[in-house]
This record gives structure tokens, C-alpha cells and sequence, in this order.
């Protein structure tokens, strides 16, 4: 990592971000504007537009436009595999810039932004990007009078609503493929993570990406986002964030035009341990690490420790030990291993989780506090409850913050009843050194990806998506091509 650059850009001023609509950096319709609030000192950092549905609906129209006159849809696709390589280019060339920012931002530790921010937005893209023209179509086995030609045509308008937790990685993860299979997008970024998103559109452009492919409008999801989303413009729309909204935007297709609407909604994911695990210490260190790092808020944390009863109480121990070690605090120091929490709210919001778990008699065993007030900025310390019950919120919610839940189990059968008692199934782990187990745990467990002997880490080669309420659809890989490419078939008579 680049120090001096680094310290270079940690205090640089903002200046006011603007939507990117049609190719033009525009203020909102009406002019209004929303404070950017830096979690990591809790002062304004910047403001962005505060978006209308006005503002979205001249995105959707630009982006409409864009895909009807064929600017970008009727390229060949090596054609805009050359542009998408060059965008994948600009931002790598930017990652400091982009990471810094992003960290100021949303307040996730700088060691894991450079990496899991700009660096694998870069590589998603490109690896979307290589894909561009490899993709086929097919000739089905038809009897020999006929000819049944199968198309992979591009959906066309796809509205993108992201989170704050991870903006340019997720958003890279539906940006990649929509624009590879030739549509074109418009980007909602969440409040409190705006501003590396509009600065990777500038990117686009600069890398040739015509105006109107890609717009970002920056405002409130009630807003913005649900224009998008009751829009009869848009034709396929990719979600990640709460249930809540998830279901507003299913309701919101079904009371417009019928769009594809794909779905990731977050877990509760279990993290199941036995006794029998290949080495123990390394199973707390990265189970640790597979909730607290960016302070939990990610989608698939492990945020259930399922762990079996004769190794519980040494386990939690050394959970603890790995937690305790770990230092939270300023964001911008590369030896931070949990940065800031994104919100006040979302702050307040954990904490109510160890609230409710205390009053319900469970062991706080470390943690539980908000910490560094004096900062001004938004910082918890790494929590671990044990004791926690099946029946508890914090066994069945998602709290999207530094706070694991431990529960023992006696069983295999009783450690997959608990890993699949939620109504979640995003992700899971197993921690053995007995194949057979690890097998039959895969096949058992309720979950888009179950890892073995290891927490998270996987790459674009594989999927990632929920069952159940964890959603529907897949980033990643090339499986996330289904959702912004069409089939069509020419049923031809000879
Ligand atoms: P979180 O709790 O992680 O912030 P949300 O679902 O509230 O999850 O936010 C994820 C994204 O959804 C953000 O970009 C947010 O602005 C957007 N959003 C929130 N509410 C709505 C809504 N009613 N319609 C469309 N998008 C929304």
C-alpha cells in the first residue's frame, strides 16, 4: 500500500457530488442537496443530490434511449469488450483514490477496501468484460425439416439498487455482466455510499462507455429507488439489501411492468464448528475475522458460531482472545482490522441487539459497547454472546454489525435443525477434518455457498446467491449473465 498516497488523499476536500445522467453530471430537479456524513468522524465530508423521481425517470429515459437506438446494445460484443477493459483498467489505475474515498465514505477498515472495493471491482469487470464474446447462442436438436435457433439477447434497461457496505464490489457484480450482455443501466447507490460509484461512472465515460449506458442518481431509496423500481421503463431489476425493500420491490414489479426483479437479502449465516476441525485456533481466527472484519457488515458475515458442546467453552475462549486482539479504530490506518460502522443508526441498531440479549440473560462475553465516542465517529467493539437461544432475535435476525451469536450443539442432527432454523440461507461453514461429515453437512445445509475448514474468500469463478429469504438470482460468475440476457428462439421450417 501506498503510504504517502495515502495520507495524501485521507484529508483532501470533497467537492459536492452530482447525479450522472445521460453522460452529464446534473444537481437534483429541484436542487436539493443530503449531507455526507464521514462515520469514521462523524462530520460532513461532502453533500450529494438528494435525487426526485424526476431525476430518475431522466435516467430511465437516457438509459431507454441508450439501449433502443442500439449505441451500445448493437456493438459486437469484442467491441465492448475492448471498452469494458479499459474502464477495468482506469479504475485499477484508481484504486487508491477510489479506495480512500470509499473508506471516507462508508467507513469500512482502508486494508480491506483497497482489495475488496476497487481491486475486485476491476477484476469483476474484466473477467465480465473477457466473457463479452464467448458468450453463445444455441441450435437445438430438432428433428432435420426444422431449425431451432436459441438467442441470448441483451434484457435491455436494468435498474441497479446497491448497498453501502461494499458499493464498488457489488456494484461490479451486476455493472459487469449487464453491461457486458449489451444493456443499459440505472445505478442507485445506498445514502451512505454514493460517491465511489459516481466517480467509477466518470471512469465509464473516460473509457469510452457512450452516455446514457450507465447513469447514477444519488438520493433516498423511498424515492429514487422506488422510481426505479415502479418505473414500466426498466425491464430487469438487481437488488441487494434489506428483506424490507426487497418485498417493496417485488410489489413494486407487480404493480407496474412484470420485471425480473433479482433478489439478495442477507443472512443469519451458521458457522458450525466441531470438535473434530482440522486445527481449532484457525478456525477462531477466521471465524473471528468471518463477522468482524468491516465490522460485520457484510452479507454473508458468519454471524452464527454453531459449536459443538466439548469444545464449546475452549472455542468461545479463544474467539474471544482473537477479538479482543483485534484493533478497531480509524479507518484510513492500514493496521485497522474493523474500521467504522456506517451509521448512527445502524450503530444504535446493534446495540439494541446486546441489549435485548443482556436483558434476556445471556453472557456478554466481550464486547457490547459503542467505543471511541471521543472520535465523533461510529465504533463498536467486537461482540460475542454466548448462550444465545434458537427463539432469540439475535439467533434469528440479522443485526449487520460486530456481534456473533454462539450456540452449542451435541449432534449433526442438531447442528443442521439450528443452521437451517432461520429463515435465511445466504451462507454457512463447516469445520471438520471428517470428509464424509463435511459432505453430508454441504448437502444438508440450507445455503447459496457452504464453505469447509475456511470463512468466506471465494472468487468470480463461482455463485453467489441466496434460498429462502436470502433472495433469488446469482452474482458472480457466469451464471449472472441469466439475468440480463433473454433467450429467444427462431423456430425455422426448412
Ligand atoms: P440496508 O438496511 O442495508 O440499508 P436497504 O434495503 O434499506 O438496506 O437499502 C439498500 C438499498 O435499497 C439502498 O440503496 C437504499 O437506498 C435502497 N432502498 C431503500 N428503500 C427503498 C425503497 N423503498 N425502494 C427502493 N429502494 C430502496
Amino acid at each position: 500500500m501506498d503510504l504517502t498516497e495515502l495520507a495524501s488523499l485521507r484529508s483532501a476536500p470533497v467537492p459536492p457530488a452530482a447525479h450522472l445522467i445521460d453522460g452529464t453530471r446534473r444537481a437534483a430537479s429541484d436542487g436539493a442537496t443530503m449531507d455526507v456524513i464521514s462515520p469514521a468522524d462523524g462530520r460532513r465530508l461532502t453533500t450529494m443530490p438528494r435525487g426526485t423521481g424526476d431525476d430518475a425517470q431522466a435516467a430511465i429515459s437516457a438509459a431507454r434511449r441508450a439501449f433502443d437506438d442500439g449505441r451500445w446494445s448493437d456493438l459486437a460484443p469484442a467491441a465492448r469488450k475492448t471498452v469494458l477493459l479499459r474502464w477495468a483498467g482506469l479504475i485499477e489505475a484508481h484504486a487508491m483514490e477510489l479506495a480512500v474515498l470509499g473508506v471516507r465514505n462508508n467507513g469500512t477498515e482502508i486494508g480491506m477496501a483497497l482489495k475488496a472495493e476497487p481491486l475486485s471491482a476491476a477484476a469483476t469487470i474484466r473477467y465480465y468484460a473477457e466473457a463479452a464474446d464467448k458468450l453463445h447462442g444455441e441450435i437445438a436438436p430438432t428433428a432435420p425439416a426444422t431449425l431451432g435457433l436459441v438467442h441470448r439477447e441483451p434484457a435491455g434497461v436494468v435498474g441497479a439498487i446497491v448497498p453501502w457496505n461494499f458499493p464498488l464490489m457489488i456494484g461490479a457484480w451486476k455493472l459487469g455482466p449487464a453491461l457486458a450482455a449489451g444493456c443499459t443501466v440505472v445505478l442507485k447507490p445506498a445514502e451512505t455510499a454514493s460517491l465511489t460509484l459516481l466517480r467509477i461512472a466518470e471512469l465509464a465515460l473516460d473509457a469510452g462507455i457512450p452516455a446514457g449506458v450507465l447513469n447514477v442518481v444519488t438520493g433516498e431509496g423511498s424515492v429514487v429507488g422506488a422510481a426505479i423500481a415502479e418505473s414500466r421503463d426498466v425491464d430487469v431489476l438487481v437488488f441487494t439489501g434489506s428483506g424490507a425493500t426487497g418485498r417493496r420491490l417485488l410489489e413494486a414489479s407487480a404493480r407496474s411492468n412484470l420485471k425480473r426483479v433479482y433478489l439478495e437479502l442477507g443472512g443469519k449465516s451458521p458457522n458450525i464448528v466441531f470438535a473434530d476441525a482440522p486445527d481449532l485456533d484457525e478456525a477462531a481466527k477466521v471465524s473471528a475475522h468471518g463477522i468482524f472484519r468491516n465490522s460485520g457488515q457484510v452479507c454473508i458475515a458468519g454471524s452464527r458460531i454453531l459449536v459443538e458442546r466439548n469444545t464449546h467453552d475452549a472455542f468461545v475462549d479463544k474467539l474471544a482472545a482473537v477479538a479482543n486482539a483485534m484493533k478497531v479504530g480509524d479507518p484510513l490506518d492500514p493496521t485497522t482490522a474493523a474500521g467504522a460502522i456506517n451509521s448512527h443508526a445502524q450503530l444504535e441498531q446493534n446495540l439494541d441487539f446486546v441489549a435485548e440479549a443482556r436483558q434476556a440473560g445471556r453472557r456478554i462475553v466481550t464486547g457490547g459497547t459503542r467505543i471511541l465516542e471521543d472520535t465523533g465517529g461510529f465504533y463498536m467493539a467486537p461482540t460475542i454472546v454466548a448462550g444465545v437461544r434458537p427463539e432469540d432475535r439475535l439467533a434469528r435476525d440479522e443485526v449487520f454489525g460486530p456481534v456473533l451469536a454462539v450456540m452449542p450443539f451435541d449432534t449433526e442432527d442438531e447442528a443442521i435443525a439450528l443452521a437451517n432454523g432461520t429463515d435465511y440461507g445466504l451462507a454457512a461453514a463447516v469445520w471438520t477434518a471428517n470428509l464424509s461429515r463435511a459432505h453430508r453437512m454441504v448437502r444438508r445445509i440450507k445455503a447459496g455457498i457452504v464453505h469447509v475448514n475456511t470463512y468466506g474468500g471465494s472468487d468470480m469463478t463461482v455463485p453467489l446467491g441466496g434460498v429462502k429469504q436470502s433472495g433469488n438470482g446469482h452474482d458472480k460468475s457466469l451464471h449472472a449473465f441469466d439475468k440480463y440476457l433473454d433467450l429467444k428462439t427462431a423456430w425455422i421450417k426448412l
